[in-house]
């Protein structure tokens, strides 16, 4: 069942959202873009004449704590949705049930933080460190038994499911997975939000227009091998960028002087330049770098070839040699996938390659190639510059975006497709 197709009047709806909004120490929403993100969801049920239960976690809390309560984002959500929100602070309890039974067409009620429960996740809590293997299988299979029971009565306020929460959509928790299963297909569906990310992935991964290429950055290869490796057999070229580059040319043999890299997996870079030039893909490594003396903004810097740092300086940023090498490759693309950042583009005066590549993603978007941002840094990056609007899409999920690419099943979007 598609969004569109369904008629939500005279229903209740659970829609699971991922409202998991940086709060400052007062519990003002520093960023309420997520929240932004599900309301055209949100207002197409009200507009057909539904009701809403909404359900969603904040933040990590190990158990009820005030700082996670969802009721600091009450007052937004009112005003977002120009609706008075209903509040239930406890999502199993009977006063949940019966706000949720007396919903009427147009209202809206926002359970408490999911996640209160150890059941939302379903891993146990409170096991001392020194527990034994069988504390811990027993605990574990304890949880798994009373998220069933947690899950059918989160599925038991409604009539049918909708999952607009694309930035949990790779964890198979009760409300983003598991209670898909108490729905026939016909009653359950992704929100748009959704909807939006599952297309866009499609696209990349399935829906190739070529050349389609990858850039890659970010601080660590270990923490990209199997996206790398997925994407090996997708694209054509692949762009490896940021802290990654200096593992890849120390493994050539080249001088990196103090920047990041990770000894342990210079056989891995070794490998994976072999795997690309096996499938025939590009593999496109920085030729120039940028430089500093120390770890920071208002470090001296100069610019070198990547392979020729001196000892006491550390690559922050790629050169302008690089900058163009990546930018031509870019410009002639039509897939474009951009995750992480080219430098420590946290410091101002190591963002000129990020902005670079961003400026050429924009370039080819505008000549036609479908681009897709996320996973991260990448995201913070392209806010930072105020491009988002001229990408073709910028993903609200980063593990989840990550995962997807790697080429895994997400258990959210295979709940609603079973
Ligand atoms: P990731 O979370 O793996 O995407 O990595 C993003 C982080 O990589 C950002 O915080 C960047 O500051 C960092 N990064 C990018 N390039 C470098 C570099 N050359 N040296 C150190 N850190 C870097």
């Amino acid at each position: 069942m598609t969004i569109d197709q369904f008629n939500f009047a005279g229903k209740k709806a659970f829609v699971r959202v991922d409202f998991n909004v940086p709060l400052d120490e007062n519990f003002n929403i520093t960023d309420d873009t997520r929240m932004r993100a599900a309301l055209p969801t949100l207002k197409k049920i009200l507009a057909d004449g539904g009701s809403i239960i909404i359900g969603s976690h904040l933040g990590r809390p190990k158990g009820v704590t005030d700082k996670f309560s969802l009721k600091h984002i009450l007052k937004h959500l009112n005003e977002l949705l120009g609706v008075e929100v209903q509040f239930a602070n406890d999502c199993m309890s009977e006063e949940a049930a019966v706000k949720a039974a007396a919903l009427k067409p147009g209202e809206v009620l926002l359970l408490e933080n999911l996640r209160f429960y150890a059941e939302e996740e379903g891993k146990p809590r409170g096991l001392a460190e020194d527990a034994t293997d069988e504390e811990k299988a027993a605990a574990k299979k304890a949880v798994k038994e009373s998220q069933k029971e947690f899950t059918k009565k989160l599925a038991s306020y409604a009539d049918c499911y909708v999952n607009d929460a694309f930035g949990t959509a790779h964890r198979a928790h009760a409300s983003t997975a598991l209670i898909a299963k108490y729905f026939d297909k016909d009653n359950k569906m992704f929100g748009y939000l959704m909807e939006k990310e599952v297309k866009a992935v499609d696209k990349v991964l399935n829906d190739i227009h070529r050349p389609f290429t990858a850039i890659m950055g970010g601080s660590k290869v270990s923490s990209k091998i199997e996206i790398i490796e997925n994407l090996l057999n997708k694209v054509d070229n692949l762009i490896i960028a940021g802290g990654m580059t200096y593992t890849f040319t120390k493994a050539m043999g080249g001088n990196i002087g103090l920047s990041i890299c990770e000894d342990d997996k210079l056989d891995l870079a070794l490998d994976l330049m072999k795997k690309a030039k096996d499938k025939g893909v590009n593999l496109v490594l920085a030729v120039d770098a940028k430089v500093a003396d120390s770890f920071s903004n208002d470090a001296n810097t100069k610019y070198c070839n990547v392979n020729e740092i001196p000892d006491g300086w550390e690559g922050l940023d790629i050169g302008p040699k690089t900058e163009e090498l990546f930018a031509n490759v870019i410009k002639g693309s039509k897939t474009i996938l951009w995750n992480g950042p080219t430098g420590v583009f946290e410091f101002e005066n190591f963002t000129h390659g990020s902005r670079a590549v961003a400026d050429a993603i924009v370039e080819a978007t505008k000549n036609g190639a479908f681009s897709l941002v996320g996973g991260g840094d990448s995201v913070a990056c392209i806010n930072k510059f105020g491009l988002a609007d001229q990408v073709s899409y910028v993903s609200t999920g980063g593990g989840a975006l990550l995962e997807a690419i790697e080429g895994k099943i997400l258990p959210g979007i295979a709940a609603i497709n079973e």
